[in-house]
């Protein structure tokens, strides 16, 4: 999908989390406390797209905050992977859909020129899709994300995409054996260092 192919209707990526900071495209607007754009550093290789802010996200403004947050940090830290210095971070839509739902589909694409803007600006290299609502935004396939997890698809701008388990389902299944979803985020994770490794020879 050319989510990018003609550019950005913003003049920066700042100009558009100022925009979104004030959007009222979708009914979402109706029930944030605020707009949670990204966060991260805007030259890194790495992004990571979520789904949608949770109840943390919501009240602080901030991307993958609270227990989830807190294992994502551990999962990038495992894979010598800086959360501010290595990766930018951001989710489908920018505002908090009531009662942690899944975005809907007119919800994902009017918010999509957000994401557009920050695939333009960010330019990452790799590109994690953390859940379905993020695989199906930017990859466009319905696939159990336990089908096609750990495999890398083609993007835009010679970035390449891979879609991986969301922290949260990561939490509702402790189990670290051989197989788990755990342990096949760790075997992710390894794989996105040593490429992260080959980007910066
Ligand atoms: S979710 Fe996106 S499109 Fe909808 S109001 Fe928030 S910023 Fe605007």
């Amino acid at each position: 999908m050319a989510l990018i192919g003609s550019g950005s209707k913003f003049a920066s990526l700042e100009a558009a989390a100022l925009a979104a900071a004030a959007c009222v495209d979708c009914g979402l607007c109706m029930t944030r406390t605020q707009v949670v754009f990204g966060r991260g550093n805007p030259q890194a290789k790495l992004m990571i797209i979520g789904e949608g802010p949770g109840q943390h996200e919501d009240e602080s403004g901030l991307p993958f905050v609270g227990q989830t947050g807190a294992l994502l940090d551990k999962i990038l830290q495992a894979g010598n992977i800086d959360r501010e210095k290595d990766v930018y971070i951001c989710n489908v839509v920018k505002c908090r859909p009531p009662g942690n739902r899944a975005p809907e589909s007119k919800e994902r694409e009017a918010c999509l020129q957000y994401l557009q803007a920050q695939l333009f600006y960010v330019r990452p290299k790799l590109i994690l899709l953390a859940g379905s609502a993020a695989v199906q935004t930017i990859l466009q396939v319905k696939d159990p994300i336990s089908h096609i997890r750990g495999k890398w698809f083609p993007g835009e701008n010679d970035a390449r995409v891979m879609p991986v388990f969301h922290p949260s389902y990561l939490l509702r299944n402790d189990s670290k054996e051989v197989g788990s979803p755990k342990w096949l985020m760790w075997q992710d994770i390894k794989e996105v260092r040593k490429q992260l490794d080959i980007l910066n020879r």
